[in-house]
């Protein structure tokens, strides 16, 4: 028998009607509120057609009205793809058409960027319609699917991941039973909703019947003020938004009530780190991905400069192993990253040969490489797809990335792996310098040379004014070689 919940924003309107769901710059709504424009909603889209078990594609930046929006088509029983911004007209086509989405809502001003000939409804459109009976799911299944979301496409093609109520149910369930719940608690929402980062952010808001505030763009000085004058108490963060934020935080502090800053999405530079602690920031460092529909392991922050550069342990509902060569592999061996649990995906859409590499006897293969300590601690070193063989040694480009970027003058680097007629491979390295710095390749060596060992520095250094990155912002390796002139 499949586990049925009651829809989640019904009942949390019906347990906590008064209670505020969602703030931004201009308004606030309560979830009894959420609950009537969602209802509204649901029976304009359902006027537009849509019906249950549609796919239905949400490209919109952050609002109060794009979470009006998932929610309206849950109650219809819709499944939700979200689809990154910044993609281009090319990407977006390509994803619509992999997906079989019946339609696009689109905000206004993004709604031409949409080539693919698909049916596109605009928000001004939507709110215009007039509204139709409609029949809202009283009950969500946990095996239903309720999102869909594209993987970066950091390593490859973006796959379609398949996010179902269950999933996101134990996100939110695993999360809590780590960082706590408190009476007080708001989430700032300025990840972005099309990202797991900032959808659970919204999934846990209703499930737990705790506040959010939705910010349309990352703004590093307003999340400060925010903070600062006590209105949010946890927020989701990337090191590139931490480090803006610490930037323009100088001399202040933030106050006790702001408890957690969850800090996830990618590797963190361990000076950013260390500068948190010395500004009595409480950061905690997670690791997870879009199959485990957000975090899946993560560092408290009493462990922050003991487990320094560790991603933590799993939460509650998870489990996390190191697998080498087929077996598990013991503390510090460096493996694959593999993990089980209720938030893990069932696998990815229209994909069944992706999904079978990737879930195996119930164990999702992450395709990260990793090591546990002897306390449990995870340390994820980098993606086994970018990972460089010199003389038989294991070099990792995330490890030299982390030591240029520590020099002043570096803004951005990235190393893959060039052919050597000796070695088989050796590392090479792009750098983006700061505006208004200069250093040379040798002086860079130099800097490499007294904190790596030797097979590890760079054999050669160019300095390139733009590193290649997808819309989610992720250096794609994979096309560093391009940079390489007369390649
Ligand atoms: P694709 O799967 O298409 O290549 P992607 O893996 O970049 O894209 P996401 O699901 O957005 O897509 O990113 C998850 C990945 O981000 C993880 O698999 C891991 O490589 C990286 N990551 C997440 N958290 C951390 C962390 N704490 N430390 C290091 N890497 C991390
Ligand atoms: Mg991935």
């Amino acid at each position: 028998m499949q586990t049925s919940l009651p829809n989640w924003l019904m009942q949390r309107a019906f347990l906590t009607p008064e209670r505020v769901a969602v703030y931004d710059e201009r308004a606030q709504k309560t979830f009894m509120e959420l609950h009537e424009s969602a209802a509204k909603k649901a029976r304009q889209l359902a006027s537009a057609g849509v019906r249950k078990g549609d796919i239905v594609a949400v490209f919109m930046k952050n609002s109060v009205a794009m979470i009006e929006l998932i929610h309206a088509l849950h109650y219809l029983g819709a499944v939700v793809l979200l689809q990154n911004t910044r993609l281009t007209s090319y990407e977006l086509a390509w994803q619509l058409k992999d997906s079989g989405a019946v339609c696009v809502i689109a905000d206004d001003e993004l709604a031409d960027r949409i080539e693919e000939n698909v049916r596109v409804i605009t928000v001004s459109e939507l709110s215009a319609l007039p509204k139709a009976e409609a029949e809202f799911q009283q009950y969500y299944h946990l095996d239903d699917v309720a999102t869909i979301m594209y993987t970066s496409g950091t390593t490859g093609k973006p796959k379609g991941v398949l996010q179902t109520y269950g999933n996101h149910w134990w996100s939110a369930i695993g999360s809590a039973l780590n960082l706590g719940l408190h009476e007080n608690d708001c989430w700032l929402a300025a990840v972005p909703f099309f990202h797991i980062s900032g959808l659970s952010i919204m999934m846990k808001s209703v499930i737990y019947g705790m506040s959010m505030y939705v910010m349309r763009a990352f703004d590093a000085k307003k999340a400060n003020d925010l903070i600062i004058a006590g209105k949010v108490t946890i927020m989701s963060v990337v090191s590139a938004m931490l480090q803006k934020m610490l930037a323009d935080l100088g001399e202040r502090r933030y106050p006790e009530t702001f408890r957690c800053m969850l800090l996830g999405g990618g590797p963190a530079p361990k000076p950013l780190l260390e500068a948190c602690k010395a500004n009595g920031i409480p950061v905690y460092q997670t690791y997870g991905m879009t199959e485990t529909s957000s975090q899946i392991v993560t560092l408290a922050p009493e462990y922050s400069l003991t487990k320094l550069g560790s991603a933590g342990k799993p939460l509650f509902p998870a489990q996390l192993r190191i697998e080498k060569d087929g077996k598990a592999a013991r503390p510090y061996e460096h493996g694959e990253i593999v993990v089980k649990g209720p938030n893990v995906t069932k696998g990815y859409l229209h994909r069944p040969d992706a999904t079978e590499e990737a879930i195996r006897d119930g164990w999702f293969y992450t395709g990260d490489i990793g090591y546990i300590d002897e306390d449990g601690f995870l340390y994820v070193l980098d993606r086994r797809s970018d990972l460089i063989i010199s003389g038989g040694e294991n070099v990792y480009p995330a490890e030299i990335e982390a030591v240029l970027l520590s020099h002043e003058a570096v803004e951005e680097a990235g190393v893959t792996g060039i052919d050597d007629e000796t070695w088989g491979q050796v590392p090479c390295a792009f750098v983006k310098l700061k505006s208004g710095y200069s250093v040379t390749a040798e002086q860079l060596k130099q800097f490499c040379q007294e904190r790596l060992a030797k097979y590890k520095i760079p054999k050669q250094i160019y300095f390139v004014e733009q590193l290649p990155r997808n819309a989610s912002q992720k250096l794609l390796r994979r096309e560093l070689k391009q940079l390489i002139p007369n390649n």
